[in-house]
């Protein structure tokens, strides 16, 4: 018997027409509460100026720490990278599409002033040696210009 795979939300999403931006792909309800799932999208899909390795990676640990660390910090689900490399995703519970931008437009604030890079030693992460706090830091804000 074959199994069959569901395409997920994202897939969903026309990639052809896909721009630079702040996106809400989805809501679930789980347990009596919404989980929104939101596309933060720092490049076009598909125009061949991906985003580095080093810079993605720099960004996830500068933006999970920041947002959690702000108010509603414990309804932070999830922060990682797109595999495609244009942007990132993030789950927030019962946090609305106005209040995950204010959300994330003030960690994106809090960043610019981070001399050092959370959680970055040999002990705390997987690949310490790869990232590149400054190209990641003017890379947050560029974002905040397409998305303010
Ligand atoms: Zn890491």
């Amino acid at each position: 018997m074959k199994n069959k795979i569901k395409p997920i939300a994202s897939f969903l999403i026309d990639h052809t027409k896909h721009k630079q931006g702040f996106y809400l792909t989805k809501i679930d309800e789980l347990f009596g509460h919404k989980v929104y799932t939101y596309d933060l999208r720092f490049r076009k899909p598909n125009n061949n100026d991906y985003l580095d390795n080093a810079v993605i990676h720099s960004i996830e640990h500068l933006l999970a720490s920041a947002i959690r660390s702000g108010e509603n910090g414990g309804l932070v689900l999830y922060f990682g990278p797109m595999g495609c490399r244009t942007g990132f995703d993030m789950l927030l519970v019962d946090i609305d599409y106005e209040k995950a931008k204010k959300l994330l437009l003030k960690a994106i604030d809090v960043v610019e002033d981070i001399d050092t890079l959370p959680g970055a030693s040999e002990k705390e992460c997987g690949n310490y040696k790869e990232h590149d706090l400054e190209a990641a830091k003017q890379e947050l804000k560029k974002y905040k210009e397409i998305i303010e």
